[in-house]
C-alpha cells in the first residue's frame, strides 16, 4: 500500500510546500549531464563544485554527464546590501591547479540576486582557466539584480526560498529529495 505523500515540511518555524519532485528533479539533471557532454566534447573537465548547496545536485550532475574530470570545491559568501556589495568572502578558494588552464565547469545550487557569481566569477578569471561554463540548477531571474552569464539552468523558477536536495533553511531540508517551497499562506 502506498504511503500518503506529505504536502508541507516544517523547518523551524517556517513550512514548505512541495515545488519539484525527486523525478522531475532527476528527469531535467539527466537531460543537463547530456548537454554538458554535448558542449565541452571531447574535454577533460575540472568540476568546480560550489558549497554547500550544490553538493547533491554536482553529485548526480557530474555522472549524469559521464564525464571523467577532476573535482573541487569553493564555499564562498557574499556581503548583501553593505558598502562592500560586490566582493566576495572566500571560505574555501578554489586551487589554482585545478582551474589554470582547465575548462572548469562551475556547478551553483541557485542564482537569486547574482551576486555571489558577479563577485565570485572574476577571482576565479583570475586564475586563468581555459574556458568557464556554468551549470546552475535554480535560477530566480525576477530576483536578479545584476546580469550573470549563464550557461545552462536546471529550472527557471519564481523568486520565492525554496529548500531540499541540497538547498537549506538554516541548517535543514538539505536531506529532502524534492525541492519545497516557502507556503505564505499561515
Ligand atoms: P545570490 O548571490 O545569487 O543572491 O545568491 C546565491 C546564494 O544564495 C545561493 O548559492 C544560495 O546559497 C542562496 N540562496 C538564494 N536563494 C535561495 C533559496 O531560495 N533557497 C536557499 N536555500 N538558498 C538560496
Amino acid at each position: 500500500m502506498a504511503s500518503a505523500k506529505p504536502n508541507r515540511v516544517q523547518l523551524h518555524e517556517l513550512s514548505f510546500r512541495p515545488f519539484l519532485t525527486e523525478k522531475e528533479i532527476k528527469d531535467r539533471v539527466t537531460q543537463l549531464g547530456q548537454e554538458l557532454a554535448y558542449r565541452v566534447k571531447g574535454g577533460k573537465p575540472s568540476f568546480l563544485v560550489m558549497l554547500r548547496g550544490a553538493f547533491i545536485f554536482a553529485a548526480d550532475l557530474i555522472r549524469a554527464s559521464g564525464m571523467d574530470g577532476e573535482v573541487s570545491f569553493v564555499r564562498t559568501s557574499s556581503y548583501h546590501g553593505t558598502e562592500s556589495e560586490g566582493k566576495v568572502r572566500m571560505h574555501i578558494a578554489p586551487e589554482a591547479s585545478a582551474v589554470t588552464g582547465k575548462d572548469v565547469i562551475l556547478i551553483e545550487d541557485i542564482v537569486d540576486s547574482g551576486l555571489t557569481m558577479q563577485a565570485f566569477l572574476p577571482e576565479l578569471a583570475k586564475l586563468k582557466p581555459n574556458s568557464i561554463t556554468l551549470v546552475t540548477l535554480l535560477h530566480k531571474p525576477e530576483a536578479q539584480r545584476v546580469e550573470v552569464d549563464i550557461d545552462l539552468v536546471g529550472f527557471v523558477i519564481p523568486p520565492k526560498f525554496v529548500v531540499g536536495y541540497g538547498l537549506d533553511y538554516d541548517g535543514r531540508g538539505r536531506h529532502l529529495a524534492g525541492i519545497w517551497q516557502l507556503a505564505e499562506d499561515f
